[in-house]
């Protein structure tokens, strides 16, 4: 038997096929060369078969290699913030805004009139103090960050006074007695998992506080045998024994949600009015925006932040300040900011609208699958995710794919590696393609990455 690994080809002949050679013009001959050679040593070790066409073989190893390691997705999952695929999608105007910024020159720290120095903090800051009803604001690069650099600043060597019910994960490595720690001060925590109330505070706050610190349960919820004091109860205490109240609402929800049945989650205006002295938030979650990290609050405080030498360590560049400026404008008109920031949008659609688009993707997905696999429409539910409204439930319909015997997981895996690859939802069995989550311009590519996931062999 002869073994077809020992007669390979060469490295130099497979460049010279017609094929490869318009390849090596496209990309580089060091990049297709680099292909050809992942490929003979797959193919030498067993790892994979002699191809019977090499063109293809080393064009698909190299259109995979070439290809950017951040890219984008197709949402399908219905979750609407999903930290791991990049959060809020921004709006057009926003879109537009960092373009224009990215482009070319500035006046990221430029004063025009004076032609003198000007300050990054100039761009957002008025606004989002305007939106939130605050005497000022300052935007870093996360609210992990923020909250880092409020804390450091406010009570570096004291006591910052924390519920027990608040000591929470927010997520990947992000732990509030820890980012406590980090920022030099001591953790003093008061009440119990469930109930802590405003004499929990009163008896602990003393010479040694820092700051008094409530933390949104963003993640999960407590119901039940359950307390803890208003915040403007919190607010009215710490002001009488002048020490700073720090309120961090997670989220960044600037609109009222409440008419599309969203409740629960609090409003920044809301937190500032009820005498928080600097609330912090993200600009990435219901804020719609870009990744950014935002202190809103009293003049002094956000001073006193912004003179800190972290906030340089920690300062949003132009094109996240571009991307939230313009989020931010559309944010003063909520009818607008409803129809064009993505994340608001999304959570608002109504279930009609959601039940046509799951009929045509439906159709299409069919008609892609060509009989060989079950589709049908299913009533199902969306989740905001990304650390806003833990536990509602966003009444949609899904399209939902039974694969039989090949299994749900390994289609899943497929639509994943397809190009531009495709997040679906898998539960009992079948892959679930939820509405909420996809433009219409995306229904042709989900169809078009289920016909190949289901062409390709196992
Ligand atoms: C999400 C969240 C954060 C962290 O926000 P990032 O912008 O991701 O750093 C902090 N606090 C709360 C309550 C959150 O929900």
């Amino acid at each position: 038997m002869t073994d077809p690994r020992r007669s390979l080809p060469s490295v130099d002949r497979l460049l010279q096929l017609p094929g490869v050679a318009a390849l090596v013009a496209r990309q580089s001959r060091a990049s297709v060369t680099g292909a050809i050679r992942e490929l003979l040593a797959a193919v030498r070790s067993g790892r994979q078969s002699p191809p019977d066409d090499w063109e293809a073989a080393v064009a698909e190893v190299a259109e995979r290699r070439d290809r950017a390691s951040l890219r984008p997705v197709i949402n399908a999952s219905g979750v609407v913030l999903h930290t791991n695929l990049g959060r809020a999608p921004l709006a057009p105007a926003a879109l537009a805004a960092v373009m224009e910024v990215a482009r070319g020159y500035s006046t990221l720290e430029y004063d025009l009139p004076s032609g003198a120095r000007g300050s990054r903090h100039d761009h957002c800051g008025p606004a989002l103090a305007a939106l939130t009803g605050a005497e000022a604001a300052l935007v870093v690069n996360n609210a992990a960050g923020a909250l880092v650099l409020a804390l450091q600043t406010l009570a570096a060597g004291r006591e910052v006074i924390i519920s027990r019910g608040e000591l929470v994960e927010i997520g990947g490595s992000f732990r509030i007695p820890d980012i406590l720690a980090r920022s030099g001060a001591t953790l003093r925590e008061v009440g119990t998992t469930n109930r802590t109330h405003l004499a929990d505070y009163a008896a602990a706050i003393g010479p040694a506080t820092g700051a008094v610190l409530t933390v949104h349960r963003s993640n999960f919820e407590q119901r039940g045998f359950v307390t803890s004091p208003p915040p403007a109860e919190l607010a009215a205490l710490a002001r009488e024994r002048g020490v700073p109240y720090l309120h961090d609402v997670g989220s960044g929800l600037l609109l009222d949600l409440a008419s599309f049945g969203l409740t629960g989650e609090p409003r920044v205006p809301d937190a500032v009015a009820q005498g928080a002295d600097l609330v912090i938030f993200s600009g990435d979650k219901l804020l719609g925006g870009p990744q950014a990290g935002c202190l809103a609050g009293r003049g002094a405080l956000v001073a006193a932040c912004r003179a800190n030498p972290l906030a340089r360590a920690m300062r949003a560049d132009k094109l996240t300040l571009a991307a939230l400026e313009a989020t931010l404008a559309l944010s003063a008109e909520p009818p607008r900011a409803l129809r064009e920031i993505p994340v608001l949008r999304m959570l608002t659609l109504d279930p009609e609208t959601l039940a046509h688009r799951a009929r045509d993707l439906c159709d299409l997905l069919r008609q892609a699958a060509a009989g060989r696999v079950e589709l049908e429409l299913l009533p199902g539910v969306s989740t905001p995710g990304g650390g806003s409204f833990p536990g509602a439930e966003l009444p949609t319909t899904l399209v939902a794919i039974d694969p039989g015997p090949a299994g749900a997981d390994s289609l899943a895996l497929r639509l994943r590696l397809a190009d531009p690859p495709v997040v679906a939802r898998v539960h009992s069995g079948r892959v679930l393609f939820d509405p909420r989550t996809l433009a219409d311009s995306e229904h042709a590519a989900v169809a078009q990455a289920l016909a190949q996931a289901l062409t390709e062999p196992a």
